[in-house]
């Protein structure tokens, strides 16, 4: 009999525990049974049983001592626990303190629970919701002309900015009791989509008041007579507000600005009040030209001690009304040729009393908090839905002009070399907006996302780049030869400014969708650190016992997961799901598990110094941000009731995901600096080497023909954007002339073939055509479309030209004044 069987059937149990983790005491007494039990079943000796049970008791049976495991194990590792643990600096703390954990939690677990994913309710908008969007920003959206407003007015018309205060376009976030619309996260993030294909600049004016800055301010932070007073009047636009954090010395560290401000007593409307002194030297300053309230952010100091003890109190807020004296505002900044207002704001010696520090002098020091705690919100709608609408916009445009632009007597969208970049725009759309839908109905949960935010801020606004440039790549040079009649260039040179603001971006991946990731959401770190702090050294045993053990469990179960998963090719687990889905959802339980043990591993080897590792950091928040984009998707198609003419998009772009994620494992497991750690990860990540491949090309063509042609799947990708064929929207046109074009297209073939066999008569189109006809290649009819089509098209394709006195700006300067005093 083999004397080896009790040894491996302990063996097989304890991996199969681990797998499924179960609790340490399951196992013990499982394992153990194995042991006896396999040992009887093949008739083993009672040594080769005892022995394995021996070695097994020792290691198990004083885990299982709860008492005795503490005192001998976790005592002495939580001294060296508490020895190594880097300090959180109180920005960090103050970051980790101000957002919730969803469903990114369950991805950081290595297993994810997702009937938690199914079970969250589908995002709707309410009557109201949809009224406001095919009532007003369908007619805000009639009006828009972006050549105007980028190129001969660098600025809003007056008619649109009255529209907007008029119809309370920047109080979407204010609640009704203010007089704001008090919508949704949901709706607010389709209004933005709506408008942003139609123009950048006019999405950015939009979005910047109803995210991050006074408004959100005061409904959260302000006194009672803040947001009676200010409310209000930001809701119906006679508030024009911006945010002013930003200074030449402090960009992305945000915390160290300079500005200060000294507690003083001063004028303030004929009163000699307490107040602050103020010194800044703000820029970017988003709306700060033509703002009439600015909020600021500056460091608060009280050297007399007026308000206390404290000297130094920190960050603070404060509003200043444009007319405060000494504040200089009105110069512009020119943010790649979308002019949206932008502008620096400074100011020496600017007195404001107390009463004017958002939330009043008991905010003040809290500046910080109140910004980090607004961010994830503001961030989890203005750029992802920016972005997922101008994807759509670029899929709606570059789908049809490929279609309509004809070469080699093809449409271009037939070209392989086309197709491929159509594949991208299509599965990156596809993700961009279930990104931005899913952290849009986070918030609406009440969730303050903020990794969530930290990865749609990235990855929407990165893929929406590659977006912007594909659809200029498929254009030619209709993309590249700006004017009135360029719908897609302005799209494009504004992708680096959504790539910069809100957190730029290289940032942003190096050191937040990580860094807040694997402490916000690891089940057990943040619990870990957290039983540091408890005074009674007891309880902090207790806790941090708790927390090291089911943090070991944890461990051993992601490698024992993330191998598994890898022989089997995620081919095994209970999923939710139908046939077609329930092999991404593994393959998602794959990655989830691969990225636990690589964070934990990453975080037991590197310690501290992780923090600095940022490539590292970077490529594990790659595979987070995967996880969750590709759980979103997943989770909308859901939503959506499963349709099967979605499979394409949703293949191509999971796919997309599931390979980023393989590169970024290998990314971090060639680069690890202890190798030997790096080649043990990698045999358990990767035991049959990388596998995944990237979207094949027959997917890209299904994709492709998507994008090209009118259909069910197409509209959803499409969602909102505005696509009315107005006098405005040759995008729109271009759509509504779709299915005649596809309906010329066999016509088109039979004449050209008796063009090119030299059976017409003539030289150009039209006589051609009159000789199919005579000849009976084509009928009348026929004629007739092909005549209706050529000509429309002949408008998508013609470029603008100018007289060169057009485009010298003194005499643009001129024009400017010219229609400013009309109006
Ligand atoms: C058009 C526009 C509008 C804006 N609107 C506003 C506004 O309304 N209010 C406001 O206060 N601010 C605003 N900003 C400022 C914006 O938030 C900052 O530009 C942004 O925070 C980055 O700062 P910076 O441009 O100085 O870049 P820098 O801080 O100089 O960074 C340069 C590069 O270094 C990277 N980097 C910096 N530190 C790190 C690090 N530790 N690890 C990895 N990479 C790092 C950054 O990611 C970036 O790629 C706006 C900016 C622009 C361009």
């Amino acid at each position: 009999m083999n004397p080896f069987v009790p040894l491996l059937a302990g063996l097989l149990v304890s991996l199969g525990a681990a797998y499924f983790r179960s609790g340490l005491r399951a196992w013990s007494v499982a394992t153990a049974a194995a042991i006896v039990g396999g040992g009887w079943f093949a008739g083993s000796s009672i040594l080769a049983i005892a022995l394995p049970l021996l070695v097994f008791a020792l290691v198990a049976v004083p885990l299982n001592l709860v008492e005795f495991r503490r005192r001998k194990l976790s005592a002495p590792l939580l001294a060296m626990f508490q020895k190594v643990t880097p300090q959180l600096s109180d920005t960090e703390q103050i970051a980790l303190d101000a957002g919730t954990v969803g469903f990114e939690g369950e991805l950081f677990s290595g297993k994810p629970d997702w009937s938690k994913l199914l079970r969250l309710p589908k995002p709707e908008l309410s009557v109201e919701e949809r009224a406001f969007l095919d009532g007003p920003v369908e007619e805000l959206c009639a009006m828009v002309n972006d050549w105007q407003i980028s190129h001969e007015l660098a600025d809003l018309p007056p008619e649109i900015w009255e529209f907007l205060k008029k119809n309370q376009f920047f109080g979407m976030i204010i609640p009704k009791e203010y007089g704001g619309l008090g919508f949704s996260a949901l709706a607010h993030s389709m209004v933005l989509q709506k408008v942003a294909g139609m123009s950048t600049t006019l999405c950015s004016t939009i979005a910047v008041p109803n995210s991050l800055g006074p408004g959100e301010l005061l409904v959260h932070y302000g006194t009672k007579e803040q947001k009676d007073h200010y409310l209000p009047r930001l809701a119906d636009g006679r508030e024009i507000p911006c945010f002013a954090l930003t200074g030449p010395y402090a960009g992305s560290d945000a915390t160290s600005i300079p500005d200060y401000g000294i507690v003083c007593k001063g004028e303030w409307n004929g009163a000699n009040v307490l107040g602050v002194r103020l010194t800044f030297d703000k820029r970017y300053i988003t709306l700060a030209p033509v703002a009439t309230i600015v909020g600021l952010a500056f460091r608060m100091h009280d050297p007399e001690h007026l308000l206390g003890d404290e000297e130094d109190l920190g960050i603070t807020l404060a509003l200043l009304p444009r007319d405060t004296a000494g504040l200089e505002i009105g110069r512009r900044h020119l943010p790649l040729n979308n002019p949206f207002q932008n502008g620096p704001v400074r100011g020496r010696d600017v007195f404001v009393p107390l009463s004017q520090l958002i939330g009043g002098p008991d905010m003040a020091g809290h500046g910080w908090r109140m910004l980090v705690e607004c961010l994830s919100v503001g961030r989890a709608i203005s750029l992802p839905s920016n972005t997922s609408g101008g994807a759509r916009f670029a899929v709606a445009a570059t789908g049809a002009y490929a279609r309509i632009r004809k070469q080699f007597g093809l449409s271009i969208g037939r070209f392989e070399g086309v197709e491929e970049a159509l594949a991208r725009i299509g599965g990156y759309t596809y993700q961009i907006s279930a990104l931005s839908l899913e952290t849009a109905a986070a918030v609406d949960r009440g969730e303050k996302p903020a990794v969530p935010s930290a990865i749609a801020k990235y990855h929407a606004t990165e893929r929406a780049r590659e977006v912007a440039k594909d659809a200029m790549d498929v254009h030619g040079g209709k993309g590249v030869i700006l004017g009135p009649g360029n719908w897609i260039g302005r799209g494009w040179q504004g992708a680096p400014i959504a790539i910069t603001v809100e957190g730029a971006n290289i940032m942003t991946r190096s050191l937040m969708i990580f860094g807040q990731g694997a402490i916000r959401c690891h089940p057990f770190v943040l619990k870990e650190m957290e039983s540091l702090k408890l005074t009674d050294y007891r309880e902090k045993l207790k806790a941090f016992d708790a927390a090291l053990f089911g943090h070991i469990g944890f461990a051993i179960s992601n490698a024992v997961r993330s191998f598994v998963l890898g022989l089997t090719f995620a081919k095994i687990g209970r999923v939710p799901g139908n046939a077609y889905t329930k092999r991404y959802y593994r393959k998602l339980n794959r990655y989830a598990a691969v990225l636990a043990l690589m964070a934990d591993t990453s975080m037991l080897v590197l310690g501290g110094k992780l923090k600095f590792k940022e490539k590292i950091s970077a490529r594990l928040g790659d595979v987070l941000s995967n996880l969750y984009i590709a759980s979103a998707m997943l989770k909308r198609y859901e939503d959506q009731g499963c349709p099967v003419n979605d499979q394409p998009l949703l293949a191509w772009a999971f796919h997309d995901s599931v390979f980023r994620m393989q590169d970024a494992v290998d990314g971090v497991l060639r680069n690890f600096p202890v190798r030997p750690v790096a080649w043990l990860l990698r045999a358990l990540v990767f035991p049959f080497g990388r596998r995944e491949v990237p979207p094949s090309d027959r997917l890209g063509r299904r994709v492709a023909a998507i994008l090209t042609a009118p259909g069910e799947a197409r509209d959803r990708l499409l969602g909102r954007v505005y696509l009315t064929p107005s006098a405005n929207n040759p995008v729109g046109r271009m759509n509504a002339m779709l299915p005649e074009v596809i309906a010329a297209e066999p016509i088109e073939r039979k004449f050209l073939k008796a063009a090119k066999a030299g059976e017409l008569k003539g030289y150009d189109y039209d006589a051609q055509l009159a000789d199919a006809v005579a000849k009976g290649v084509i009928d009348s009819a026929e004629r007739d479309l092909l005549a209706r089509v050529r000509k429309a098209t002949f408008e998508f394709i013609s470029v603008d030209d100018f007289d060169p006195s057009e485009l010298v700006a003194a005499v643009r300067h001129e024009g400017k004044r010219a229609l400013r005093s009309a109006a």
